[in-house]
């Protein structure tokens, strides 16, 4: 039986694919023995097929390409963006520290502060002014005409906020008692004592570093300090 080119062409997609039965096998390869136009055309649907797969490759390939700059971009957006969000905080947290904790001492204007004898013998401070953020106090012994006194040196510090925009509070203490309190000694480094000795007097001496002073460099300093109070 001779079989057409036409009917082949129909069988060699099946036959290429090899789906076909074994009677289409057997009458395909028998006519491709005889037949070179079926033949090439059989070659051409391997050589198609070898390039298709080559272009899919090479498709892959710049896609994998593509996917991995995505990627890279995709992390290094990431990162940029994560590291952007951390200064942000970061400049947040310091403006916020800076504007609310850092302290400037305030310098002694006249009636800033107000030591008197209260009632029940203790001294007792007022604050005059706006606000402040916070009052510190230190207590030492100096030789004062080769006798021994218990001095007490204080004074209030501002923020940012409470120099410029906050006012005073309702519900704040501007006054506090000292005699009977717990003050720093300055004597002993950072300790602190029980003042229940006399106090000889009282000053306002700003420096936002006492704290860290030696008491020679206190003694050096203290000339500068506005006497509040003395016995
Ligand atoms: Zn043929």
């Amino acid at each position: 039986m001779k079989i057409s080119c036409e009917l082949i062409k129909d069988l060699l997609p099946l036959y290429y694919d090899d789906v076909c039965s074994n009677e289409s096998r057997t009458t395909v390869e028998e006519h491709l023995l005889e037949c070179d136009t079926c033949k090439k055309y059989l070659d051409s649907m391997n050589s198609d097929l070898i390039q298709t797969n080559a272009e899919k490759a090479e498709e892959q390939a710049k896609s994998n390409i593509l996917k991995g700059i995505k990627k890279k971009l995709l992390r290094k957006n990431v990162m940029i963006s994560a590291i952007s969000v951390i200064c942000a905080i970061a400049v947040l947290l310091g403006g916020f520290s800076l504007i609310f904790h850092y302290q400037i001492p305030i310098p002694y204007d006249n009636g800033l502060v107000s030591v008197k004898m209260g009632n029940t013998g203790m001294l007792d401070v007022s604050f005059n002014g706006d606000d402040y953020y916070c009052s510190h106090q230190w207590s030492t012994t100096i030789e004062k005409d080769g006798k021994k006194q218990q001095v007490v040196y204080i004074y209030y510090t501002d923020t940012i906020w409470t120099k410029h925009f906050s006012k005073p509070q309702n519900d704040k203490e501007y006054k506090y008692s000292i005699n009977n309190s717990t003050l720093f000694d300055h004597g002993n480094g950072d300790g602190l004592i029980e003042v229940k000795k006399d106090i000889s007097a009282v000053y306002y001496l700003a420096y936002s570093d006492i704290a860290q002073m030696s008491l020679e460099e206190l003694l050096k300093i203290s000339s500068k300090a506005v006497l509040l109070w003395e016995k």
